[in-house]
């Protein structure tokens, strides 16, 4: 897929913008406003023969607070799974515990992924118990269960600044979630028949002294990663990337083996990624990552990949500017910057 250059929005800018989100949900709890936004779909009383007034009373009010605000559940299609899913939207308690497990980035990285799979209803039983969603999850799904949960649960983006291509002039732009989705959002459907752990890409480095083999990293793997980083380092990340992890941790999460060839001729494997991988990769030298850098691609399956973004106009000279928007950021940003 190609994609034309975007507007960037720089970290400032986004961290004012999940600044601005965290303002907005601390006044609506402190108004004790209905959070109508934030009703659980699911948690509706079941009509059941007996009626509908035996269950406990706020049950029956979010009920109508539910139909009121029109909350639905929004359905996705998952490129890497290949099947359809429906997404509920967060409620109020789960917001809270979220923003508290911020303190740590792994920690609500992880509690996002319970939650993300607490609120997705798999039609056809695809994926039976947590172990094996996380096993089974890949990037480019995740970042529409992400994007499905953040629509069912917000009814606006938060107010975020744009620069324009042309002119350079900085204007606000306020947006819906729905509006991130348009017709060349949509990736390239996995076109095997079995899943990514069974794909894997080398690459020969060094004089062949060195060979790479890649694939996509499941959630599972990507778990694994951030519990051996540090949490300033993740924070550091986001800033710099917009990712919460740097290349050489994106390189350590790709990497299912790495051989290299000693002078003598024998050859050391590399597999296992918390004793080996992770500790190789990161304390490789600067000139020899620079190396490697010109040399790897790491964008192997970015084809898989959705590409969510805001189609904006700017106010001086009309210019349009795409602003692209990570889901998964979205969501850790505005956790992190309470
Ligand atoms: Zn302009």
């Amino acid at each position: 897929m190609t994609r034309d250059p975007k507007t960037i929005i720089d970290s400032k800018s986004n961290a004012d913008m999940f600044m601005d989100m965290a303002k907005e949900l601390e006044s609506n709890s402190e108004e004790q406003e209905p959070s109508i936004k934030t009703v659980r779909v699911n948690h509706q009383p079941k009509i059941s023969d007996q009626g509908p007034t035996l269950g406990p009373k706020y049950l029956d009010a979010l009920s109508v607070m539910t139909g009121l605000a029109n909350i639905r559940s929004i359905e996705v299609e998952l490129p890497i799974l290949k099947c359809k899913v429906e997404v509920t939207p967060l409620t109020s308690e789960e917001e809270m515990v979220l923003k508290s497990a911020s303190v740590s980035p792994s920690t609500f990285l992880e509690k996002l992924d319970e939650i993300i799979y607490e609120h997705t209803v798999f039609h056809d039983n695809r994926v039976k118990n947590y172990g094996e969603f996380l096993e089974e999850l890949y990037p480019p799904d995740k970042s529409f269960l992400i994007w499905a949960l953040l629509n069912s649960s917000y009814l606006i983006l938060p107010t975020m600044e744009a620069t324009c291509k042309k002119c350079s002039t900085k204007y606000i732009v306020d947006s819906t979630p729905e509006e991130l989705l348009h017709s060349d959002t949509i990736s390239e459907l996995w076109p095997h028949a079995a899943p990514p752990r069974d794909y894997i890409e080398t690459e020969i480095l060094f004089d062949n002294n060195m060979t790479f083999t890649l694939g996509m990293p499941s959630e599972l793997v990507r778990v694994k990663a951030l519990n051996l980083m540090k949490a300033s380092e993740i924070n550091s990340n986001v800033e710099e990337n917009n990712d919460t992890f740097s290349y050489i941790d994106n390189l350590v999460v790709l990497t299912r083996e790495i051989r290299i060839i000693k002078q003598s001729g024998e050859e050391i494997v590399l597999r296992d990624l918390e004793q080996d991988i992770y500790p190789f990769l990161r304390n490789l030298q600067p000139k020899v990552i620079d190396v490697i850098r010109n040399q790897l691609n790491l964008d192997l399956f970015e084809e898989y990949m959705p590409n969510f973004y805001l189609d904006t106009n700017c106010t001086k000279c009309k210019t349009k500017n795409e602003i692209q928007l990570n889901p998964e950021i979205a969501f850790f940003r505005k956790a992190l910057f309470i």
